[in-house]
């Protein structure tokens, strides 16, 4: 909200609940495991923002009857959000890519932008984005936020 801080577990929530119709069309089998009660300096609309992105490439990377698994965890002064698909995954050449403005993949729909707003989103509250893929296998981002202070 306005007051610049949002509890990620509520967020991913939120999001999950925004993306289900097309997670249930896909027949995407979701996994989540929301451990942390803390929040983090970010609007909560950023947060949700940057969350949505990464469910939807997660989407768009499993196509059918995949996986996707989220999780929200304390570790050390802060959140870790981890969101992993099944989907197709990424050459190292991509990887190298992904958070560069316009760098997409994508024929027709793809802007470009997603994970280089979100990563900007991430870094100016403080955290970092990252990702790791196997081509084949699928991908995980982690997201590293710093936790309010006194927020658990
Ligand atoms: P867009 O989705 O519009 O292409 P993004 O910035 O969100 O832009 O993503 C950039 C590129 O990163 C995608 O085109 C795709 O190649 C790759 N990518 C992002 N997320 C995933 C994922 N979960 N699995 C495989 N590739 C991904
Ligand atoms: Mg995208």
């Amino acid at each position: 909200g306005s007051d610049h801080t949002a509890s990620p577990s509520e967020v991913v929530n939120d999001c999950l609940l925004l993306t289900r119709h097309e997670l249930d069309a896909a027949r995407i089998e979701v996994e989540t495991s929301l451990q942390s009660i803390r929040t983090v300096p970010m609007e909560r609309t950023e947060l949700q923002q940057v969350v949505v992105n990464l469910i939807i490439n997660a989407l768009h990377a499993v196509k059918q009857e995949g996986r996707l698994s989220i999780s929200v965890e304390d570790a050390n002064d802060g959140v870790i959000i981890t969101v992993a698909d099944t989907g197709v995954g990424m050459s190292r050449e991509t990887l190298r890519h992904i958070f560069d403005p316009f760098f997409t993949t994508k024929q027709a729909e793809g802007t470009g932008l997603g994970l280089s707003i979100s990563q900007r989103l991430v870094t100016e509250a403080g955290g970092r984005l990252t990702a790791e893929s196997v081509e084949g296998e699928g991908s995980t981002f982690h997201m590293w936020l710093p936790a309010t202070p006194d927020s658990d």
